[in-house]
């Protein structure tokens, strides 16, 4: 069983401001959510492994998930200097991403099945191969959390954990579910 102190005290250690535990059956991959992602609001859809259609059927996926026994959900929250700090935002995306690959790195040599799922597409590549090739990093794939079907405010709130910070701040959640 997971130690889930030590998983938390690694997270921290890895940058992010929030870490705490996450039931993995409160999860519930909704077809609303990816029917969002069809809409390619961020551009994504369809360029990546880590996004649909490549990541894989919703059902598929449900059982990917239900695999695991528990995880640690995740947060990098921002202090904007105001509503329009646009770079303080992509700053704070940017150390959410870098501190799950952070974490990542720790993890997968103690748990090597524990998956990652961010926010945003995965970025361990400058160039997805996606459709051309397989992914080069399987095990390394990180698909975010939309991707899944997870609307992460309920995957919050279902855990305990705060989405809404107060006026001019901007939280990013991802998650690693644990074997
Ligand atoms: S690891 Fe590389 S090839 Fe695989 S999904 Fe990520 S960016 Fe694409």
């Amino acid at each position: 069983m997971a130690d889930m102190d030590a998983l938390i005290a690694m997270a921290l250690a890895a940058g992010f401001t929030h870490a705490a535990p996450l039931d993995v059956s409160t999860i519930d991959l909704k077809p609303e959510v990816r029917e969002m992602c069809a809409r390619n609001t961020c551009g994504q859809y369809g360029k990546k492994w880590s996004c649909p259609p490549g990541c894989g059927e919703l059902e598929a996926l449900r059982e990917r998930v239900a695999q695991y026994k528990t995880g640690l959900l995740l947060q990098t929250v921002g202090q904007l200097e105001d509503d329009f700090d646009v770079e303080t935002m992509m700053e704070t995306e940017a150390a959410q991403k870098r501190n799950l690959i952070e974490l990542q790195k720790v993890l997968l040599p103690l748990y090597p099945k524990a998956l990652a799922i961010g926010s945003g597409c995965c970025t361990h590549c400058k160039t997805c191969t996606y459709p051309d090739a397989p992914c080069r990093f399987p095990e390394k794939q990180i698909a975010s959390m939309e991707a899944y079907g997870m609307l992460v405010t309920e995957v919050c709130q279902a855990n305990n954990m705060k989405y809404y910070y107060g006026p001019c701040t901007l939280a990013y959640t991802s998650c690693f579910l644990i074997e």
